[in-house]
């Protein structure tokens, strides 16, 4: 497959897709899930990835597919074992996304003890944004996040409220994985996630716009 280019970052095209899980405290209780030490990763394929104008797709095997709203941070460095100190520095820029989940497929592999693949990875469950350059982001962990369906705000909260930071995610991923140009960290969710169904329209934005998406879901 082609790669794709990273819209607003055109020297970086898609590489890894990490997401975290369970990185708000409301969050993780509004799921029932206790609050991990250790962040939790999991990878969607970047054939999920879809963009501003785009369709989610309502996969036949799902009945409760629900929004995450998400920051995501574009990595456009190679690193391995990066210090906390210098974490930021390997960032291009940042955007918002959604992470997409079948919930009750993903309940269902949680209760056996499964992996998350299945819920996280359907064809068009990664929509992102149009990146911003780094610079034009003071501080990662003093971002807001939001989302509405139909109009009707349903996610609103600070990136303070992340557990692990930006930082944090960046060097605890880097321990396990060489980091590479392209990667992409969606960094989990706040409270508020909910369904959402065919003739939904979803736009989401970070700050008041700094970077936006809005998408249907077919
Ligand atoms: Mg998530």
């Amino acid at each position: 497959m082609e790669k794709k280019k990273i819209p607003g970052l055109p020297h970086l095209q898609f590489h890894n897709l990490f997401c975290i899980g369970r990185n708000y405290v409301e969050h993780a209780k509004e799921l029932n899930n206790e609050v991990p030490s250790q962040p939790l990763v999991f990878l969607k394929p970047t054939g999920s990835i879809i963009f501003d104008g785009d369709k989610i797709q309502i996969p036949h095997q799902s009945e409760n597919v629900q929004h995450e709203v998400e920051l995501a941070v574009a990595i456009d460095k190679t690193g391995k074992d990066i210090p906390k100190e210098e974490a930021l520095e390997y960032v291009g820029g940042y955007g918002i996304g959604i992470d997409v989940t079948a919930r009750d497929i993903q309940q269902k592999a949680k209760e056996k003890g499964h992996p998350w693949t299945v819920a996280k990875g359907f064809d068009t469950f990664a929509p992102l944004s149009t990146f911003v350059e780094k610079d034009l982001i003071e501080d990662p962990q003093n971002l807001h996040l939001q989302i509405s369906v139909n109009n009707e705000g349903r996610q609103s909260d600070s990136t303070k409220l992340m557990i692990h930071t930006v930082a944090d995610l960046i060097h605890y991923l880097s321990t396990i994985f060489t980091l590479q140009p392209g990667d992409i960290i969606l960094t989990g969710t706040p409270k508020g996630v909910s369904a959402i169904t065919t003739g939904d329209t979803i736009k989401a934005s970070l700050s008041n716009g700094l970077a936006t998406i809005s998408v249907t879901v077919e």
